[in-house]
């Protein structure tokens, strides 16, 4: 429910509930910067256009209209990824086609733009005769984290509205979901697109094996390291995110051992317990300092094998 959102950031809950009792606007441009329940609060806003104000949450969690709009099974609202690296105007083409013919299920039809920064030119120019001419109770959602990289094209034809940054700790105390979930969601900052779930469990399971395995080994963990990154931290992309949910971990292992609040592996303090152990204080600060130097390295076109090297053999230096 929108309401569930009122505290985490009161301006846009005012602005959502704003827009739904008095009038909508045709688009909305969302900076998310970087918040973590922003997609979440998104969601409930869009559920609330689409379905209705819930009276209760016994009300809204029974709803099935809103579950067909959570499982995405509900053709009013339409979800646009980028193809790769750039959203394509045949995607932005195939939108307005289907959204052509009336809305059946509801009087308004919305769709969500993911990362709208990644709109290339020609899609954006196909997006701008929609945003200008959008047919009756059309709704258009564009997401960023990067509101400056959006065409001003585009974002000077939306409602901008910007959220907060997210607290973390907020975020885990109200989601109470897996924390590996709420890890990787932390450390890169995205939404959870479909189902990949299982494929979170397996990554975060794989980077505290990696780190356990290492603290046991030390040097010789070069030995063991190429399984890793040649089955499951093999793209770049994966590397990068291997690094900052291990970046985390150091974080954590930091405050067990000040005696600090654990604020994302709460549910490994075994492990924490035993890395702590087997480091001073200066040690863990050292290897901290050691993947955040890493972390802006990825970037830049490395070797795989001589990169992951460096981190074991810097680590032990
Ligand atoms: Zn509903």
């Amino acid at each position: 429910m929108l309401e569930d959102y009122k505290e985490y950031d009161k301006i846009i809950y005012k602005q959502m509930e704003n827009a739904i009792s008095n009038n909508l606007s045709h688009a909305y441009l969302f900076d998310l910067n970087n918040n973590v329940y922003a997609e979440n609060m998104i969601m409930a806003f869009v559920k609330e256009i689409l379905c209705k104000k819930h009276i209760s949450k016994e009300e809204y969690d029974n709803c099935s209209k809103c579950k067909r709009i959570d499982d995405g099974n509900y053709s009013e609202l339409k979800k646009i990824y980028p193809d790769g690296l750039v959203i394509k105007k045949e995607q932005l083409d195939e939108l307005q086609k289907e959204f052509s013919t009336k809305a059946l299920e509801s009087d308004k039809k919305i769709y969500i733009i993911y990362d709208a920064e990644k709109l290339n030119l020609s899609a954006a120019n196909s997006l701008l005769k929609f945003l200008e001419e959008p047919g009756e109770g059309v709704i258009a959602i564009l997401l960023t984290n990067n509101l400056n990289s959006v065409l001003n094209t585009i974002s000077s034809r939306c409602q901008i509205l910007k959220f907060n940054n997210s607290k973390i700790e907020d975020f885990i105390n109200y989601n109470n979901i897996n924390s590996k979930v709420t890890i990787y969601k932390i450390a890169f900052s995205i939404f959870l697109r479909t189902n990949i779930d299982e494929y979170i469990e397996n990554f975060v399971n794989s980077v505290i094996d990696f780190w356990k395995t290492y603290e046991s080994n030390g040097k010789k963990m070069i030995v063991y390291e190429k399984q890793y990154f040649l089955d499951i931290f093999k793209e770049k992309e994966e590397i990068l995110n291997f690094i900052r949910c291990s970046i985390l971990l150091y974080r954590d292992v930091i405050n067990y051992k000040l005696n600090n609040k654990i604020l994302y592996y709460n549910d490994y303090e075994d492990i924490l317990e035993k890395i702590s152990n087997k480091n001073a204080l200066n040690r863990l600060l050292y290897k901290l300092s050691i993947l955040l130097s890493k972390e802006k390295l990825v970037s830049k076109n490395v070797n795989v094998n001589m990169f992951v090297d460096g981190i074991i053999i810097d680590m032990e230096e």
